[in-house]
């Protein structure tokens, strides 16, 4: 970082480093311009009930706009940001942002908001979180806080503390991505969240693996047996959609639906009184 690496200053200088430390260096650089700049644009994508077709949740997917490489997608920045203290700079940008935009909804359409755990250590979550809704006058019965179990993993206890603090106010705390960590069903038993996100590769192998197709089925039952919702993220496809909704699974959310869209592109999603789109 340069010494003018300050607010809204904006200089790339890092002579004599290998080419790999240089891009990280520009990276860096250019992350901190970007959230000086309010480079990032927040998406998003219908979760939808299986039963009914309705939506009922929108999640929240940040691309930054780069100003000459295009709207980039979070996995090319996200894992980077996690590095330093800028993950908690866009976290709350988007949580802001997705708050705002919620406020204007549908009062039976929720926002979720995926939540990095470094970015839950940093900064003290509850307190944003509480601002944030205040701010944005977002009943906070309409959030849903999206955390990975490497959450969990560490420092369990304020954690814990912080997420039962966070669900007594209203939100409701999602756990993503479920099935590709470690030791998933250790951290069922460690906190009641409300709804379990299979991940994608699952929802994938629907149709082609037999193995999938067990673990689905009873991630949808263990889900069922406690109380959480469950949602199958990454349907593609009528047949995953069709299989999903005949086993008891509560959301689907994926291309098949629709794929994420700015904010000013979800009205047709939107449409009081339709709010249908599974065919
Ligand atoms: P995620 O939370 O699991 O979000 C779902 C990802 O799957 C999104 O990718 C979405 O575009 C993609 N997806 C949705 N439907 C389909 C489908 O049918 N097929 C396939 N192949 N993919 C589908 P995206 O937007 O690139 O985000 C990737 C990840 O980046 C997210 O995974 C989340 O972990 C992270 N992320 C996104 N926005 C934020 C954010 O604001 N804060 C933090 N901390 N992480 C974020
Ligand atoms: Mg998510
Ligand atoms: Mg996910
Ligand atoms: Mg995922």
């Amino acid at each position: 970082a340069s010494k003018n690496a300050g607010r809204g200053v904006c200089s790339v200088f890092e002579p004599a480093l290998d080419q790999a430390a240089r891009d990280r260096a520009i990276l860096d650089s250019e992350l901190r311009c970007a959230v000086a700049r309010r480079e990032f644009v927040v998406h998003y994508q219908p979760i939808v009930d299986l039963r009914s077709g309705a939506v009922r949740t929108m999640e929240a997917l940040v691309r930054w706009r780069h100003p000459t490489r295009g709207l980039v997608p979070p996995g090319e920045f996200i894992p980077f940001a996690e590095q330093s203290l800028l993950i908690s700079q866009i976290g709350e940008f988007v949580l802001e942002q997705a708050c705002a935009d919620a406020a204007a909804w549908p009062r039976d359409v929720k926002v979720a908001v995926n939540v990095s755990p470094l970015q839950f250590r940093q900064s003290n979550m509850f307190a944003t979180v509480a601002r944030i809704l205040e701010r944005t006058g977002l009943a906070p019965g309409r959030l849903e806080i999206e955390i990975t179990e490497s959450l969990l993993m560490e420092r369990a206890e304020a954690t814990l503390a912080t997420l039962q603090a966070l669900r007594a106010l209203g939100v409701s705390i999602s756990l993503d991505d479920f099935g590709t960590g470690f030791s998933s069903l250790t951290y069922l038993r460690s906190f009641p969240f409300d709804k379990i996100k299979i991940d994608r590769a699952f929802t994938q192998a629907i149709g082609a693996d037999p193995a999938s197709h067990a673990i689905i089925d009873t991630i949808v039952a263990l889900g069922s047996r406690l109380g959480m919702r469950v949602t199958a993220e990454g349907v593609e496809n009528a047949t995953q959609m069709r299989y999903l909704a005949d086993i008891g699974c509560n959301e689907g959310q994926g291309y098949y639906f629709s794929h994420g869209r700015p904010a000013d592109e979800l009205d047709e999603l939107l449409d009081a009184g339709k709010g249908r789109i599974a065919a």
